[in-house]
């Protein structure tokens, strides 16, 4: 059976995360960063009602990332998926409870015949994670909020069609602007924020090998970053080296921007 596998990218940045996956059938999100109410509103206008929603997958507890989580998890009788490390900080921020289900860092379940393994990312978090989710033909990687390139995200973004990465700030202009020295510390430091210039050599080296790739850049910043900026680089990196067929694009900030649908998608020869 041709497998149904839809991303679409609702909010990513530092003022919220949400992307929600729909793998034949089965509605999830990868993190709920916005409020409830405006995650239902964007999800409905996607098709998706909220009570169809089956889970939430959560990268790390940071406040851009859970802001709707626990009322859209009571709301959907959706579980919160992650780590213990990350629930624990969850329920300490949380006035209510919320239904819940641990997954360790690295382990599989699965959902509308859709495999979803957590892996680990270096950022300042109780046990940060990314995600990868392969419904059997198509594979999504996850990770923003990545302080630096590990084996882990390497190998995690391999074979991924769908490959959302951060590419959060501009490293000059991340040093010229307004952020305060410690600010700009933490941001660069390798538990921090993953730059455009990072973000490129990850992706020169993963489109160096076969499969083709739509990339998503994730977790711009508003001060240190702008879409084309980012853009640009990552595309004329990519354009010094033989590629994969390839397309690069931004998820924006602050509205429902891309979306992507396994097999739908008209790469651009690389022309090297
Ligand atoms: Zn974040
Ligand atoms: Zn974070």
């Amino acid at each position: 059976m041709e497998t149904d596998f839809r991303v679409h990218a609702l909010a990513s940045g530092s003022s919220g995360n949400c992307t929600l996956v729909r793998a034949n059938g089965a509605n999830l999100l990868i993190d709920a960063g916005l409020s409830a109410r405006a995650i239902e509103s964007h999800c409905r206008r996607l098709g998706v009602a909220i009570d169809s929603l089956d889970a939430i997958l959560l990268t790390h507890e940071h406040s851009d990332h859970i802001q709707g989580a626990a009322t859209l998890a009571r709301r959907a009788k959706a579980p919160i998926i992650s780590n213990s490390a990350t629930l624990n900080a969850l329920r300490e921020r949380s006035t209510a409870d919320f239904p819940m289900q641990i997954l360790p860092t690295g382990d599989t379940f699965t959902l509308g015949g859709a495999t979803i393994r957590s892996f680990p990312v270096p950022h300042n978090a109780a046990e940060p994670v990314g995600w990868v989710i392969d419904s059997g033909q198509g594979r999504v990687a996850y990770a923003t909020d990545v302080g630096s390139v590990t084996d882990n995200l390497r190998e995690a973004i391999r074979g991924a069609h769908l490959v959302v990465i951060e590419a959060n700030h501009d490293i000059k202009w991340l040093w010229k602007g307004s952020y305060s020295p410690q600010m700009k510390a933490q941001v660069a430091s390798p538990v921090g924020h993953l730059s455009n210039e990072e973000c490129a050599e990850l992706l020169a080296e993963r489109m160096a090998e076969g499969t083709a790739a739509t990339v998503w850049l994730a977790h711009l910043s508003r001060e240190n970053n702008a879409p084309a900026l980012a853009k640009r680089t990552v595309e004329e990196r990519l354009a010094k080296q033989p590629c994969a067929p390839h397309c690069v694009e931004v998820a924006l900030r602050d509205q429902p921007s891309v979306s992507w649908r396994y097999g739908a998608q008209a790469f651009q020869m690389s022309l090297l």
